[in-house]
């Protein structure tokens, strides 16, 4: 069995949480595109973790975790966001951790680069997260890329590639962006102090997948951000820089040659965004504050408050198309349940005409919502555990959001704790 969770929206959906309870059923949860630019929260009986970089099945001692090929590593962050987890008494060992031997290191000239062009856009910015995802994915196009691999490789070899890509990267940063240079010494010491750390975990992840999927493992791909982020179907160039959708799971985790036997879309019971970009079903003022205050939006990476919104119909039913997904799991459902009348983005309008298809472009950069408003419920769902205890407003509801965006709700959740949820009939 593979099966891919994914994001049908802009991220931050919760997919952080729902590998953390599906990972169960699961022997392998494998992390596929992204780096530590963005975060899912789990939170379980050992406490509240945020994870960035690793796997969510990292929280679970039975289960194998995996950083595919398609990932970006921060060696730093690696490094530190496992002796986080280790002193929370979490065990992360060769046996638990497998990373990519393509995997593709971020280094500190990354995020500096990443840096230094959003000071040059200013006001135009993108809204980066600064961690220099952005220019490594790049650099990994031009061929510049260092490998996870080449940890193992000789010293010499090492040393030889990263002096060649060193004085590339100089030309962007020094005679470019008119900054100082990149220093050789300075990131050979840090490749050699944090790259020691992570070379135990290196492996050719797709022997490792391909052995275990024919003795019968079950595996799951977990992505990071949502689909409207995706670089190619996401609202480019707001877009992160790599491939968030189901059907490049396999690719990004080394078993081209597999397919996903099920898509899981994780779909918010309303919409939140983080950063710049169009946003058409965006509130403001006092009503954005109260759902914001409400769903506890502020980023797990960043801190930075979400921008929030009814649930948008017409991006998340292209999200859904986008992740092929089988199923659906709808998040936060819960946090609605303060409001008497539920705001919903029903469509979009360009210059007067309404838009069947999710737009890009001007027509998207312009469009204009349409909302309707939905009966509440009024009720603290966050008890409930089957469907029978939900008030009707609720199941019409998720009825409605099911019709909406043509895919079945097979989950719902109404807190943010493992034992939150309910499985729909
Ligand atoms: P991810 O990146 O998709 O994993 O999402 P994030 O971790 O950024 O955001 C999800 C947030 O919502 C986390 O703080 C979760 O603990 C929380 N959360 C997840 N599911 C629910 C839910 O059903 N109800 C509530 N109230 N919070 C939830």
């Amino acid at each position: 069995m593979l099966t891919a969770i994914t994001g049908i929206n802009w991220g931050d959906e919760g997919k952080g949480r729902m590998v953390d309870l599906l990972s169960e059923d699961y022997d392998i949860v494998i992390r596929f595109q992204g780096g530590n630019n963005a975060g899912h929260t789990v939170v379980n009986e050992r406490g509240e973790f945020i994870l960035n970089l690793l796997p969510s099945g990292i929280l679970r001692s039975d289960v194998v975790n995996v950083i595919g090929n398609g990932v970006v590593v921060d060696i730093k962050h690696l490094a530190e966001e496992m002796n986080k987890l280790k002193a929370a008494g979490i065990e992360i060992t060769p046996n638990n951790l497998k990373i990519s031997d393509r995997a593709i290191i971020v280094m500190p000239y990354h995020v500096r680069q990443d840096c230094l062009e959003e000071e040059r856009l200013a006001d135009a910015k993108y809204g980066s997260t600064k961690r220099g995802i952005g220019p490594v994915y790049g650099d990994k196009y031009m061929k510049k890329g260092l490998r996870m691999g080449e940890l193992l490789d000789s010293e010499e070899d090492l040393k030889n590639r990263l002096k060649g890509i060193i004085e590339w990267k100089n030309l962007t940063i020094e005679k470019g962006y008119g900054d100082s240079p990149v220093d050789f010494d300075e990131m050979w010491a840090y490749l050699k102090e944090y790259g020691s750390i992570a070379k135990d975990f290196v492996c050719d992840t797709g022997v490792y997948l391909n052995d275990a999927h024919k003795n019968g493992k079950k595996i799951m791909f977990e992505a990071q951000l949502g689909a409207l982020r995706d670089i190619d179907y996401g609202i480019y160039p707001f877009t992160s820089s790599s491939s968030t959708i189901s059907a490049y799971a396999p690719i990004g985790a080394g078993v081209p040659n597999l397919k996903v036997t099920n898509s899981i879309g994780i779909m918010k019971a309303y919409s939140t965004c983080v950063g710049e970009g169009p946003f058409t079903a965006e509130m403001f003022g006092e009503k954005a504050e109260e759902l914001r205050k409400a769903g506890n939006e502020y980023g797990a990476a960043t801190g930075r408050p979400r921008r929030v919104g009814g649930f948008d119909v017409l991006a998340s039913r292209y999200g859904v198309m986008a992740q092929a997904a089988d199923e659906i799991a709808l998040t936060k459902l819960d946090v609605l349940s303060y409001l008497e009348e539920i705001p919903v983005c029903v469509g979009y309008t360009f210059e007067g005409e309404l838009l069947k298809d999710f737009p890009i472009g001007e027509k998207l950069f312009k469009a204009k919502p349409v909302y309707e408003y939905k009966k509440g419920w009024m009720k603290d769902i966050s008890g409930c555990r089957k469907v029978e205890e939900l008030p009707q407003e609720a199941i019409d509801y998720i009825k409605y959001l099911e019709e909406a965006v043509d895919c079945k709700i097979k989950y719902v959740s109404v807190g943010p704790e493992r034992e939150q949820y309910i499985v729909m009939k």
